[in-house]
């Protein structure tokens, strides 16, 4: 297999940074990519990273409606190729994804991505084994095992060293006993750390107030020494406008003595 470029995340740290905006191609974002990187500039940001929802090759057939096609991917990167030299003295623009690690499916889907120019790739655990049947990660589980999974999935994509990071790891949504939930979600916690890899609390999911970001996990963060970094989850252009949220994040990790990076 192809192996990533290598992207360090702490390059950036001294600039306020955005790694996570989407595009239409995901079908369910609005605005152009001048758009996001306009108000990019308008909001302060040095460095702006597009992570649209990654293609995947599944199997059946199945046919995704919240993500871009694989024939797609070459008109991103080229589109994202353009802006980065257009506004080079502006902002410095990537080019990643926002990817899933589906075990059966991933090191084919990663192969074919990789015949594009790709800068880092976010994890997003939106679902466990694959999309179909969407079994949303974010729907209230009482299992254990849903938990132990979703950690199991975290933690073998992090291994495989092609990830910069995590958005959202809080999205599993699960529903049943505190003392389990941080057995689990510790063991996450310390991964990342080990990784270097700072957690991600998701503007979109503090103004959507999701089940994310989800305070229990960012106290646990603290404990195991994890930093923040504030990922925007851009689907609208005006969201790279929105202060208000995006303070409200950084006064979230604070409030529970948590340091976010790039502010
Ligand atoms: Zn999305
Ligand atoms: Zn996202």
């Amino acid at each position: 297999m192809n192996k990533f470029p290598t992207f360090n995340l702490y390059d950036y740290k001294d600039k306020k940074c955005n790694f996570h905006a989407h595009t239409t191609r995901c079908k369910h974002a609005t605005g152009t990519e001048r758009e996001y990187v306009e108000n990019a500039i308008k909001a302060g940001f040095k460095v702006l990273g597009f992570s649209d929802h990654a293609p995947y090759l599944f199997e059946g057939g199945h046919v995704s409606h919240i993500r871009m096609f694989m024939e797609e991917l070459e008109g991103y990167v080229r589109t994202i190729e353009e802006l980065k030299s257009e506004y080079k003295n502006e902002i410095q623009i990537f080019t990643g994804l926002e990817m899933e690690y589906f075990p059966k499916l991933f090191d084919r889907t990663f192969a074919e991505i990789m015949k594009y120019p790709m800068d880092y790739l976010i994890l997003g655990q939106h679902c466990f084994d694959d999309e179909v049947g969407f079994e949303y990660t974010g729907r209230k589980w009482e299992e254990e095992s849903r938990l132990e999974t979703y950690v199991e999935r975290l933690t073998t994509a992090v291994d495989t060293g092609l990830f910069t990071y995590v958005a959202h790891p809080d999205i599993i949504n699960y529903v049943g006993d505190a003392d389990i939930y941080e057995k689990h979600m510790r063991r996450l916690a310390r991964y990342l750390k080990d990784h270097n890899m700072p957690i991600e609390i998701n503007v979109n999911g503090y103004r959507e107030q999701k089940q994310y970001p989800k305070k229990a996990f960012l106290e646990i963060g603290v404990q195991e020494g994890c930093d923040f970094i504030i990922g925007v989850d851009a689907h609208r252009p005006e969201e790279m406008l929105d202060e208000e949220n995006y303070r409200g994040c950084i006064a979230l990790a604070e409030s529970i003595g948590g340091e976010v990076l790039w502010k």
